[in-house]
């Protein structure tokens, strides 16, 4: 039931994870897809690593597994076209060269997911520096203000378009030792609503998916005893899949969500 054959699909942070999910997903639907992430080669992910860690904090950013191009490739594979693209969504002018390259490529964007984010530099409020505040802001809401601002005028002028926002179950909740996380996660909520307001007489829907724990390799960097908890927090007392992700933003793309815009679900 959901078909994007013809549609564009453009995902950010999309070489691991829920963006890689969630391009493979749409790739599966038809979609053409653009795979763009900060580094564009692949780089196995080194298992010693995972294998090392007893805590959460101040490790994210040493995961090291990216597979952009095979990615695409995998898209390719199941029968839509596909291609990768290094792009930092924190640097403006590379969202917009890296959009104008899409449309040359694949076709105009008609449907964004912004999922790329850092989750990294966990510390208690007071120890918190100023510099993580600003980077969580700049990479996880800033990078989605670029990549909307890239896609904006040409969704407007076609008259269609999606745009689907990967914040955070701590939007709500708030986040304990996280604030600037949690805080950038609310921030794109309120873009969320701010666009889809705007977008709505032009046929753009704006929706924010705020998932729980979703079992991703970032999210295994926690170890064992952590993500007991996790479960334990939770309703279903078990991790999601980043393909429960996937679709979800799957569904919000489609036709069965036309009069959904300015959700966070
Ligand atoms: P992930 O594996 O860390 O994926 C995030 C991707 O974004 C990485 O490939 C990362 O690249 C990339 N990225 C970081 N900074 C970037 C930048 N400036 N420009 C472009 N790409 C950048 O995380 P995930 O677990 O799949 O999470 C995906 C999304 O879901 C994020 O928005 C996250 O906040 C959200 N989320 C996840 C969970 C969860 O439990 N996993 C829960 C709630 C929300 P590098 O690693 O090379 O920096």
């Amino acid at each position: 039931m959901i078909d994007l054959r013809g549609k564009t699909a453009l995902v950010t942070g999309a070489s691991r994870g829920i963006g890689r999910a969630i391009a493979l997903y749409l790739g599966r639907a038809g979609a053409s897809v653009a795979v763009t992430d900060l580094l564009l080669e692949d780089r196995p992910q080194d298992l010693d690593i995972l294998a090392d860690y007893s805590a959460l904090a101040g490790h994210f950013q040493k995961i090291d597994g990216v597979y952009t191009q095979s990615t695409a490739r995998e898209i390719r594979d199941s029968g839509s076209a596909s291609m990768a693209w290094a792009m930092d969504v924190t640097d403006s002018g590379q969202t917009a060269k890296v959009v104008e390259e899409v449309k040359t490529n694949l076709g105009p964007v008609d449907v964004l997911v912004n999922n790329a984010a850092i989750m990294e530099n966990l510390a208690r409020f007071e120890n918190q520096q100023d510099e993580h505040w600003s980077r969580n802001l700049e990479v996880n809401l800033t990078g989605a203000f670029n990549c909307s601002k890239a896609i904006w005028s040409d969704m407007c002028d076609r008259g269609w378009g999606r745009i689907i926002n990967i914040s955070s179950i701590t939007a709500a909740m708030g986040a304990e030792a996280n604030p600037a996380y949690a805080s950038s996660k609310a921030g794109l909520i309120g873009l969320t609503r701010s666009l889809a307001l705007e977008g709505g007489r032009s046929g753009i829907t704006v929706n924010a998916v705020l998932p729980g724990f979703i079992a991703t390799e970032a999210m295994m960097l926690a170890g064992e005893e952590r993500l007991s908890q996790y479960r334990e927090r939770s309703a279903m007392k078990k991790l999601g899949r980043p393909e429960d992700v996937a679709g979800i933003v799957a569904f919000l793309t489609s036709d069965l969500a036309a009069f959904i815009t300015g959700a966070a679900i």
